[in-house]
């Protein structure tokens, strides 16, 4: 092992930063960790150095350091106001990031723990981080920014996508356009581990030919480091390195080759970094060959495979995501063996046996499934919402045939969103003035059910001012999105208008955004157009909605819904009052779930897993009108949004939703007292906040995660390895 240079940021300073001045320096240390990204008074220190800089940056603060004119820094370096701020935030800052006592201290008193190792394939933690293609991405960020939060010692793993996730153009027949971006490294906030200034760590990738290097970069993300993977280096095939330039590749051998030097590059990264680790949570099956390194790891120790086994079980968290056969990776046999022919012999098995740890239940003769691999290596298996745990059981009973499927292994622990990061700072303030009158410290115990029994002391008033306001912010910056496409790339006009410039900030806004698949059926609402256009063309009572959301590259159904919606957003007949929002991205989405009415979610039942986007605008107050499917059958109470169609049959769903909107949803929106507020309307958004909060957030999953998979884990892992020692 290479010993790493020490402080790379120190060398960062001097290359990028010199120009900051020495008393405001900390602001660099700052934006190199996210955690100013939930720290709303963090965010506010870069954006009072100048909002036109800040906009420009959207909103990263790496990159804005790098390119604002130095007198602004030098001018507030001189200003006593600015300067309270900063001392402030940076001694907090320092205390969080070394504090000692957690809650996972308390929790778990006595020992101290090897960290736990998080595998993903994505990460969604901040848009100048493109590494997400969705709700997967965003489900690994939000737990390892609670695990930070909470003091969970976790390091994470994942990759570095050069060109991340594509962008998204809309051309003028609504088809979607996949804009390759590369990723400019050292305007992101990674930093690259070096060996020793201009020379940096490289590690070798076992089982790939030809031989293959990842370099590795570290993004901080609170208390918890997250270390990417960058096959884009010189020494490494060209063809290779594109492979992993971007998520998901198509190319079956390439997607092998992905997960390959995820699960096994990923455990020797960790190796060579000198990381032990005593559990390993794996998000999704992608990541399921860092188990068999486990299981390797432990034979080359001198255990049988059968101890090393049950250790691996014993010790390793698997959480299964999608209920959507394809989203289930699987490879023939004889791909499995070209790479992994000289692997058998290391875990003490022949070629049958090992093929069996990865059969997959439908075609046990030729095929290796990834998922199955996981839940066979893994003894804590969870599913991601009480739905989703039935689905999932049926669909693997064949890997249990000889239980009743309610008994299949499988148990689920509901999804949750890191609320200081969904949680619109503006709403913050508002809740703080009422919640904080009583309960100061309420943000740090935000999963408390007692403590949100305080939004019936909230005043309708402040609650109807703090959403309007994320409203208006909403469509203003909808319109600067579009006047800068204007602008810079002579957008036609009726591209302007397809974008939102024509909503109306006084009418009921329905907002819909997700990934353009058919079973999410965004088109759903136009199964009728004619009864839409009275719906949205309602004099005194109008409804316009906004759409966003990106169709995969290949998925040539998801392309053809999307035009399909954009075309009726071009149609003068609907009145300027169907968007569509180009380029989806986390910074869309926080826009839009906070600044909505109400968060429409329409799939085929059965085919979500959770679903967490109607989560995060549950939580600001925006009401919930969904399929009950996902995590909605577990939040929906009666009082906190709409459930389309109970038990009904799928075809029947637009019917069902036309009449909810017109009998419901509307009337409740338009019932406008003297003092113009809708104070039912306002009543359902109080429900909606206090219902789903405390219940839906990342801290109710993530102590979920550890008292029950990750502490018995851990006693395991001490156990084994004591008995191993004394024996
Ligand atoms: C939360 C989020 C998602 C996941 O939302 P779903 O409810 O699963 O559709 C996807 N993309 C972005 C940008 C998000 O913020």
């Amino acid at each position: 092992m290479k010993t790493l240079m020490e402080a790379p940021l120190d060398h960062i300073k001097e290359q990028f930063f010199s120009h900051v001045p020495e008393r405001i320096s900390g602001l660099v240390d700052l934006s190199y960790n996210l955690w100013w990204s939930w720290t709303p008074e963090a965010m506010m220190l870069f954006r009072q150095l100048n909002v036109h800089a800040w906009i420009e940056s959207v909103h990263n603060p790496v990159k804005m350091l790098q390119s604002i004119p130095p007198n602004f820094l030098e001018e507030a370096a001189r200003r006593p106001q600015y300067l309270r701020h900063y001392d402030i935030v940076m001694d907090r800052f320092a205390r969080e990031m070394n504090q000692k006592s957690t809650w996972f201290a308390e929790k778990v008193p006595s020992t101290t723990f090897l960290p736990i190792a998080y595998f993903s394939a994505e990460y969604g933690l901040h848009h100048s981080l493109p590494f997400y293609a969705g709700g997967l991405g965003f489900l690994a960020g939000d737990h390892i920014k609670e695990c930070s939060d909470l003091g969970v010692p976790m390091v994470a793993v994942g990759f570095m996508y050069g060109e991340g996730y594509l962008h998204q153009y809309i051309n003028a027949d609504g088809w979607q356009e996949d804009i390759k971006e590369t990723l400019t490294r050292d305007a992101a906030p990674v930093t690259r581990l070096m060996v020793k200034p201009g020379e940096q760590l490289v590690i070798h990738v076992p089982l790939m030919e030809p031989a293959m290097h990842v370099a590795v970069w570290e993004v901080a993300v609170g208390r918890i480091p997250l270390y990417l993977m960058d096959t884009d280096l010189d020494m490494n095939e060209p063809a290779h390195r594109s492979i992993f330039s971007r998520l998901y590749t198509g190319n079956l051998e390439s997607r092998l080759q992905q997960e390959l030097v995820l699960g096994i590059g990923g455990s020797e990264v960790l190796r060579y970094l000198g990381i032990e680790h005593s559990i390993v949570h794996l998000n999704e099956g992608h990541t399921a060959f860092t188990l068999l390194e486990r299981v390797r790891q432990r034979v080359e120790e001198g255990s049988s495979f059968q101890n090393a086994l049950q250790y691996v079980r014993d010790t390793s968290v698997f959480t299964t995501h999608t209920p959507v056969e394809a989203g289930h990776d699987r490879y023939p046999f004889s791909l499995i063996d070209r790479y992994f022919s000289s692997y058998y012999t290391e875990l003490d098995l022949d070629k049958e046996g090992f093929l069996r740890l990865g059969a997959d239940p439908m075609d046990p003769q030729n095929t290796f499934n990834m998922t199955a691999l996981a839940l066979r290596l893994s003894g804590h298996r969870n599913a991601v919402s009480r739905e989703h745990e039935r689905v999932a059981k049926r669909m693997w009973h064949p890997l249990w045939p000889d239980m009743e499927e309610s008994r299949v292994p499988l148990e689920y622990i509901t999804n949750g969103v890191h609320l200081p990061s969904w949680l619109a700072p503006k709403m913050e303030l508002t809740l703080d003035e009422h919640l904080g009158r009583f309960y100061p410290r309420w943000l740090d115990d935000h999963d408390s059910t007692v403590l949100w029994e305080l939004m019936h002391e909230v005043s309708d008033q402040s609650l109807w001012r703090a959403h309007q306001a994320l409203k208006r912010q909403l469509f203003n910056r909808i319109r600067e999105f579009k006047r800068w496409k204007w602008i810079q790339e002579n957008a036609e006009p009726i591209n302007v208008v397809a974008g939102g410039t024509l909503l109306d900030p006084n009418a009921l806004t329905i907002g819909f955004a997700r990934r353009f698949t058919s079973y999410k059926r965004a088109d759903l609402l136009f199964t009728d157009t004619a009864r839409l256009k009275n719906l949205l063309n309602n004099w005194w009572r109008p409804v316009q909605v906004i759409f966003a959301g990106k169709a995969h590259p290949d998925d040539y159904e998801g392309k053809r819904i999307l035009q399909r919606i954009y075309r009726f957003a071009c149609q003068p007949e609907f009145s300027g009052r169907i968007a569509f929002v180009e380029d989806y991205d986390e910074q869309i989405a926080q826009l839009l779930v906070h600044g909505v009415d109400v968060w429409l979610n329409t799939p085929v039942r059965g085919m979500e897993a959770s679903g967490t986007s109607g989560m995060k605008a549950a939580m600001n107050g925006v009401l919930h009108l969904s399929i009950p499917t996902g995590w909605w059958p577990e939040g929906y109470n009666g009082r906190n949004g709409w459930v389309i169609g109970g038990d009904t049959p799928d075809d029947q769903d637009a019917q069902r939703l036309y009449e909810i909107l017109e009998r419901d949803v509307v009337p409740l929106y338009y019932s406008v007292s003297e003092d113009g507020t809708p104070h039912q309307w306002i009543q359902q958004m109080k429900e909606s906040i206090r219902s789903i909060s405390p219940r839906f957030s990342a801290r109710r999953m993530v102590k979920e995660y550890v008292e029950r998979y990750y502490i018995p884990a851990l006693i395991s892992c001490q156990e084994s390895c004591s008995v191993e020692k004394s024996g």
